[in-house]
């Protein structure tokens, strides 16, 4: 066999395994871009745990004919300027998910750019763009709908509808938190109505938190705001009378952005192992900011890691951070945690 190039379809659809694992891929891909064109108010209806529909309206920025018909191809981004991976201020940067998307189901875009008379539509005719004038007020509106139905693999991997239901909440809610000035719907015919209304003001990101992990975690839990260095560390920590059997209520953001990493939980457990049996779990929503050039997000497709450039640091700041907070609340650790 020789070598050839594949074609442009193939490896979007080979890239697309990479980004889009599940229905709740398609939701986070799909909502970063509506936080990351400006929006205030995003709806995401679901129904058949998104296998069926997943549709996401935002009133962000919208598109023009030119980006739009440039969005849905592959490394096409607005996001890098100068391009300069280490300085990056959006969700997004990869140029790939509606690429993606579009090469494991059926996918189309309605948008209205602010100061256009008229909005757009694009759709597929097989491999072919179609664009055709559309009216709508300014924004987004992504519909995705058939997912996987010509990749059988991954269709079979899916989990039930509620399962894949659920996922789609555990990931709204992690947005939600990351963003409280922003109005999130989540409904559909697979679920029941949620709306976190937008929040505004100095408690903000608190009561966005309340709203979301409800009221026994707000009376039980601590603020935490804590600087070292560069590294800042907020958000709420549940005493060690409240815990969890699993990790699950660990909610961690960097630089806003809803990330899973073994250096937060680490910290976390650290901070905690004085007062919890090794088989609990404190629940926690934690925000760690730092200057861009200090972190990687660029470590894999989907976006959920990152890479720090001192991992010690951010530890030592998670762990004393969390101690100054449980202290305050009476619960003072008896070793002396090495920062
Ligand atoms: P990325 O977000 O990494 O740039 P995407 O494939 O997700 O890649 O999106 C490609 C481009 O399409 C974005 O850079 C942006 O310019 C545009 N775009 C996508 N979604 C929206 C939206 N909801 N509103 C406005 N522009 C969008
Ligand atoms: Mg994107």
């Amino acid at each position: 066999m020789r070598i050839r190039q594949l074609p442009d379809d193939l490896v979007n659809k080979i890239a697309a395994g990479e980004v889009i694992e599940r229905p709740a891929s398609i939701v986070k891909e799909l909502v970063e871009n509506a936080l990351d064109a400006g929006a205030t108010r995003i709806v995401v209806t679901t129904s058949a745990g998104g296998k069926s529909l997943i549709r996401i309206e935002d009133n962000g920025h919208g598109m023009g004919e030119e980006d739009l018909r440039l969005s849905v191809s592959r490394h096409a981004t607005s996001k890098l300027k100068d391009d300069a991976l280490d300085d990056i201020q959006t969700l997004g940067f990869r140029g790939e998910a509606l690429a993606s998307i579009s090469a494991v189901a059926e996918l189309s875009i309605a948008t209205r750019a602010k100061d256009e008379e008229l909005g757009l539509k694009l759709g597929f005719d097989g491999p072919r763009i179609v664009i055709s004038p559309n009216p709508m007020p300014q924004g987004t509106v992504v519909e995705v709908k058939s997912l996987f139905k010509n990749v059988p693999a991954r269709l079979k991997f899916l989990k039930s509808d509620r399962a894949e239901a659920n996922a789609i909440t555990d990931i709204m809610r992690r947005l939600a938190m990351s963003e409280p000035h922003v109005q999130f719907i989540l409904q559909g015919s697979d679920r029941q109505t949620t709306n976190w209304p937008a929040q505004t003001g100095d408690s903000a990101a608190k009561n966005r938190l309340g709203q979301i992990m409800g009221n026994d975690f707000a009376t039980n839990a601590v603020p935490v705001d804590y600087q070292r260095g560069p590294v800042r560390v907020t958000g709420m920590a549940a005493l060690p009378t409240y815990t969890k059997a699993n990790s699950l209520s660990q909610f961690y953001f960097v630089n806003g952005r809803p990330v899973r990493d073994k250096v937060l939980l680490g910290g976390v457990r650290g901070a905690y192992s004085d007062f919890l049996q090794r088989d609990r779990f404190p629940v926690v929503a934690l925000f760690i900011d730092m200057p861009s050039a200090d972190l990687d997000v660029n470590v894999h497709p989907a976006k959920s890691e990152v890479r720090f450039r001192d991992q010690g640091l951010v530890r030592a700041a998670v762990i004393r951070g969390l101690m100054n907070a449980l202290d305050e609340a009476g619960f003072r650790a008896s070793k002396t945690v090495s920062d």
